[in-house]
């Protein structure tokens, strides 16, 4: 490598699904800005953010597409889905409902893009404790099932986030360069 290949920008596209109210709008929010929105409608959702990361002291940009709602009308687009290398796959692990919806959003996803995409299985509101309705366990089962990563993660108190992205931009990171 000579130094002008050195500073060659590296540029991802991460694309987030699940159900709505998950907390994907969240998980971004959380990770690209530190921000979190307690009564978040779906209006808060930006086409894509890019965030700037370093791995192996290369400087890496993941471009992360949230939805603008349109899940909730099963209608997520595949110019959405054109072009991604990552996913984060998100369920609500107070809902079982989001969980058991996981298929169909893996099943759309290889559908619409590349079946090498690096996927992570997410399970956000771990700070919900009182409220769970999916154990660990079962995340981890159907993760290692269907060969994802997997990660619980709390958008309200950041537990996981940044790990959560960052475990998805070093596995593409590490398989292209
Ligand atoms: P989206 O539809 O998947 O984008 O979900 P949003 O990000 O809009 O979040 C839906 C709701 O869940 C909002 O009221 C958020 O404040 C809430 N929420 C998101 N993440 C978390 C979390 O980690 N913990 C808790 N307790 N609430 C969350
Ligand atoms: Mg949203």
């Amino acid at each position: 490598y000579n130094e002008e290949e050195k500073t060659e920008d590296y540029l991802f596209k991460i694309v987030l699904i699940g159900d709505s109210a998950v907390g994907k709008s969240n998980l971004l929010a959380r990770f690209a800005r530190d921000e979190f929105y307690p009564n978040s409608k779906s209006t808060i959702g930006v086409e894509f953010q890019t965030q700037k990361m370093d791995i192996n002291g290369k400087e890496v940009k993941a471009q992360i597409w949230d939805t603008a709602g349109q899940e909730r009308f099963r209608a997520v687009t595949s110019a959405y889905y054109r072009g991604a290398v990552g996913a984060l796959l998100v369920y609500d692990i107070s809902r079982r409902q989001t969980f058991d919806s996981i298929g169909r959003w893996l099943n759309e996803l290889h559908t619409h893009s590349d079946m090498n995409v690096v996927t992570i299985l997410v399970g956000n509101k771990s700070d919900l404790k009182d409220a769970r309705e999916v154990a660990t366990a079962e995340g981890k089962a159907l993760a290692e099932a269907q060969g994802l990563f997997f990660m619980e993660t709390s958008a309200l108190d950041s537990s996981n986030v940044a790990a959560a992205f960052e475990t998805v931009v070093k596995e593409i990171y590490n398989i292209l360069s």
